[in-house]
């Protein structure tokens, strides 16, 4: 929101600007934009002054997606990873200490002030392994960033910079690639341009926030809901056991009638049309009367049952969380992809081709 704004939008923050913080769906907060001022909220200290120049609905705080992102993207100590744009310099950071002194991080950043912040922040935190420069990557490319294993687009326009980004990944094994957009419309027009460059391994994945509570031990509701619902298991379970128990005993019972009526013969062999059928039938469905031979094992089930029931006493050891119904929000869309090296790419196309010209 911008207060000036209300009748006349603009799309970037301004000194003065009434703008609304997001954390969470349920932690908003509003601000004047005022210089010398500082928000504190548990992602940290954020400068009003580094809000100005940012567009209207910029997302600064996205914690949670770092871990993933960098997981996925398989960066590793002594790698060399590309991150374009820099922005708040959170990312960067991040990257730096992953590839640690070994490795390389390659940031660029087009927006002059947001370029030379970070760079002034960059040297006060010790990150000599940043090359932050300032270059409008869509357009001018990485300039000189080679033997990159690793890209990381987080810009608007992130199919502009892919056949840029090509140029600098190792042709020697599987490089990755991530761009981060905040909807789908975005996310076509990067797949289409990632296919038509030779990425393989294509996926899109939707950030969504979702919270677990913890259940504490000293919460009697949260352990009776659980008791309770181990006890419901063990009493299903016990029903069960026997269920199967009466099923056999009426099962011998039956078969030893049949024996006495038949006088020591066969009760397969000479029943009546239906009973043999029923015998059949039984057999054929592995039914008790058709399995006593099975009934020792059975009872050694039933013997066995409170050693089945064990969790219950493991369960007074064990930390649990629960998680909430519904999402919190939505964080991104997260499109990765991967470089094969030219040989397999070629060895790939020569096999879709033949199996094509079989069909
Ligand atoms: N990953 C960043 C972080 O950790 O804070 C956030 C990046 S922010 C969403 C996008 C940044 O990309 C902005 O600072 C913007 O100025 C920059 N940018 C946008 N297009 C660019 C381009 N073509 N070349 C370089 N930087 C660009």
């Amino acid at each position: 929101l911008s207060s000036r704004s209300m009748f006349h939008s603009r799309a970037v923050i301004e000194a003065g600007d009434l703008v609304i913080v997001y954390m969470s769906r349920d932690n908003l907060t509003s601000i004047i934009i005022t210089p010398g001022e500082e928000i504190h909220n548990k992602f940290g200290r954020y400068a009003h002054v580094d809000l100005i120049g940012q567009k209207f609905g910029t997302k600064i705080l996205y914690l949670p997606d770092i871990s993933y992102i960098t997981m996925r993207l398989g960066v590793r100590v002594g790698g060399n990873v590309i991150e374009a744009g820099t922005g708040s310099g959170s990312m960067t950071h991040s990257l730096s200490r992953t590839v640690g002194p070994t490795g390389q991080v390659f940031s660029f950043e087009y927006h002059q002030p947001r370029y030379e912040k970070a760079l002034e922040e960059f040297k006060s935190h010790g990150l000599e392994n940043v090359r932050l420069q300032h270059r409008n990557v869509c357009k001018d490319g990485f300039n000189d960033a080679s033997g990159v294993e690793a890209v990381f687009l987080d810009l608007p326009a992130p199919w502009e910079a892919i056949p840029h980004a090509m140029k600098t990944l190792r042709p020697d094994i599987i490089t990755k690639i991530c761009c981060f957009s905040p909807c789908l419309e975005q996310v076509l027009k990067t797949v289409s341009t990632l296919r038509s460059e030779g990425f393989s391994d294509i996926f899109t994945q939707e950030v969504l926030i979702r919270t677990h509570e913890l259940v504490k031990e000293s919460d009697p509701d949260h352990l009776a809901s659980i008791s309770s619902i181990v006890d419901s298991l063990k009493a299903h379970e016990k029903r069960k056991v026997e269920r199967r128990a009466v099923q056999m005993k009426t099962a011998r019972e039956k078969a030893r009638r049949q024996k006495e009526n038949r006088d020591g013969v066969s009760s397969s062999e000479h029943a009546e049309p239906g009973q043999k059928r029923k015998l059949e039938e039984d057999k054929a469905e592995g039914t008790p009367s058709a399995d006593i031979d099975n009934e020792e094992k059975q009872q050694e089930q039933i013997k066995g049952f409170s050693v089945w029931v064990e969790p219950d006493t493991q369960l007074k050891n064990v930390v649990l969380t629960k998680p909430t119904p519904e999402m919190k929000g939505h964080t991104s869309y997260l499109t990765f992809a991967s470089l094969y090296p030219e040989s397999i790419r070629n060895a790939i196309a020569a096999q879709e081709s033949s199996k094509s010209a079989v069909a």
